[in-house]
């Protein structure tokens, strides 16, 4: 406001001097309150293989911002690696910014993220264009009546910030983007329920905050050669609660493939599939909670991950990009009610069902069949090693049917329990729940309870992913007794609708719990143990004492010579059978509360 006058009068000076100005305060936003500073064009529009730098993206988000402080909302909301906080941008009508108020109105959320791999930057570009176009022109905020659209202009800043020309070495520009990791080398892709980063921590409080019915998280893929421009992820329908996923597979999805054809982007299912190359198959891809589609579908909502071909040209996949959210968009302004009824009884299943899928896999029998178009696949010998190598042949475009796998059915399932109780111990795990809204109580005495544990078994470990050493395949046994609780621990009721969060997070052979992330590593190692040569008399005299045990040894020795041979087995054997064994040695810590039982809060 320190420069009024200008402000006003701004249209009427004379063009050389409003540029000279311009220079002299390229960042006051005062100079840019005038609506047509909004009529910016970005170096993409001049020079069609540039994409913007962080700090140019927020200037157009500032820009944006001061010329339409009624319909346009810039925030910053929580930290980064980085050091630098994110944005968050609100596109709503009528000046109503507050999330709460725009849902009772009966409006629908729709999130967009960008730059989450920074060398892949089409989304930051192509929302900047279809923003400032929108708040330019009043025809096409039309759909602000029944949406309102919230943007992460760029969520990886870390990764922007290290911009470069070769870390995306086959990709067909820009000239220069930013890098995959984040500041601490962390893929932000596989972080969004771990949340080591930052990044992940703010983007749980902002996903909270908003509760957004659809969400866009923009990508450039990798991989087979072939005709088209997008690719596309959707949540593997199969994943989110059945009255939502039908509406995504069949209303959303078959309007989206419709309405991107016919604007000439014409999209295929993001290309992965069993084979070496696209024409022995595509299969969905089940998007775990570590990825961001796979975290929205645990809060019932849908999730897109448009993949742009890195081999076609940066416009073509800057301009289909801005076609696939504009399509979105569209879609939301026609089918909002819809949409919500959708949504509102998938809200209703989370919090009434009794079982919760932990995980699924690809239905092999169920073949649906995909018109795809490709270029042949090709071998030839290798002039780096003279082995034989792929290549696909432009000039051998083909279309053909080929088998696509779109069903999946759970592999692995559970009965929710009424609460799990969380020892306070465990302060990293609870902190993550917070994050994410979730309502706890805390025991105000000690209480012994009866509950469900798990014994932890046999697992695998994955070697240094993302930070950690990642647990899967874990068998565990399930035993009922009692145990004492402490004031201050967290008893968490599966009434709510964090349930399917909860079940995928605290159940420890879900691919994404926290046991799998490392949180409860501790329990996996045994603290004390004894002297044989002392524990020798005490094991005898046990066994003396407790004949059923030694039935049963005798039994195990008759059975496995192996074991008969082994002096140490046996007497560790014993010793496990016995009190002086540990009895929290994998215990996984978090309790699983079966019946209603009096509890003190
Ligand atoms: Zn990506």
């Amino acid at each position: 406001m320190s420069f009024p006058s200008l402000h006003i009068h701004a249209g009427r000076l004379p063009l050389v001097l409003l540029s000279q100005l311009l220079l002299l305060f390229p960042l006051s936003c005062t100079l840019h309150r005038h609506h047509a500073m909004s009529d910016f064009k970005i170096p993409f529009e001049s020079n069609p293989n540039q994409t913007l730098t962080y700090e140019e993206t927020i200037a157009c988000y500032e820009k944006m911002a001061a010329a339409h402080p009624g319909m346009f909302q810039l925030k910053t909301a929580g930290m980064t690696d980085a050091g630098l906080p994110l944005h968050v941008a609100v596109v709503s009508h009528n000046g109503e910014f507050d999330p709460m108020k725009i849902r009772q109105s009966g409006r629908r959320i729709l999130l967009i993220n960008n730059g989450i791999h920074p060398g892949e930057p089409e989304g930051i570009d192509a929302t900047v264009m279809l923003l400032r176009d929108l708040l330019n022109d009043p025809a096409r905020q039309k759909v602000l009546e029944h949406l309102a659209i919230v943007v992460i202009p760029v969520y990886n800043i870390d990764g922007c910030l290290n911009r470069n020309s070769y870390t995306r070495a086959n990709q067909d520009g820009p000239e220069s983007y930013g890098f995959r990791g984040n500041a601490r080398n962390y893929d932000l892709n596989r972080d969004f329920v771990k949340c080591d980063s930052y990044n992940a921590r703010s983007f749980n409080q902002i996903f909270q905050t908003w509760m957004p019915d659809v969400f866009v998280d923009n990508h450039t893929s990798n991989g087979a050669d072939y005709q088209y421009t997008m690719t596309l992820i959707a949540t593997q329908h199969n994943k989110l609660e059945a009255p939502l996923g039908d509406f995504l597979q069949k209303t959303m999805k078959p309007y989206l493939y419709a309405e991107m054809a016919s604007r000439g982007w014409e999209m295929i299912p993001y290309v992965d599939g069993p084979g070496d190359t696209p024409d022995q198959g595509i299969s969905d891809f089940c998007d775990y909670g570590r990825y961001s589609t796979g975290y929205a579908a645990m809060w019932n909502t849908i999730g897109f991950m448009p993949e742009t071909h890195m081999l076609k040209p940066f416009a073509d996949r800057v301009h289909s990009t801005r076609a696939f959210m504009e399509t979105v968009i569209r879609f939301i302004d026609e089918n909002a009610a819809e949409l919500r009824i959708a949504r509102e009884a998938a809200w209703k299943l989370t919090r009434e069902k009794k079982e919760f899928v932990l995980d699924w896999k690809a239905d092999l029998t169920h073949i649906d069949s995909l018109e795809f178009k490709g270029y042949t696949a090709k071998y030839k010998p290798s002039d780096v090693s003279g082995l034989p190598r792929l290549w696909y042949d432009r000039n051998e475009p083909y279309t053909k049917k080929i088998p696509y796998y779109n069903q999946f059915v759970p592999s692995l399932s559970v009965k929710k329990p009424l609460a799990y109780i969380i020892p306070k111990a465990w302060e990293p795990v609870v902190q993550r729940l917070e994050l994410n809204g979730v309502a706890m109580k805390r025991l105000s005495q000690d209480v012994e309870l009866e509950v469900e544990n798990y014994r932890l078994g046999e697992f695998q470990t994955r070697n240094a992913w993302e930070g950690h050493y990642f647990h899967y395949g874990l068998k565990v046994e399930t035993q009922t007794a009692k145990r004492r609780f402490h004031a201050g621990d967290y008893v968490v009721f599966c009434d709510q609708p964090a349930n399917r969060y909860l079940l995928e997070t605290l159940e420890p052979q879900a691919p994404d719990s926290w046991f799998a992330w490392n949180f409860f590593d501790p329990v996996l190692m045994q603290k004390e143990y004894f002297s044989a040569y002392v524990f020798e008399d005490l094991a005898a005299q046990f066994l003396k004492e407790n004949p059923d045990v030694k039935a049963e040894l005798e039994k195990k020795k008759a059975a496995d010579a192996t074991f008969a041979a082994d002096a140490s087995a046996q007497l560790d054997w014993v010793y496990r059978h016995s009190p002086w064994y540990e009895p929290s040695h994998r215990v996984y810590p978090v309790a699983r509360l079966m019946k209603e039982a009096k509890l003190p809060f």
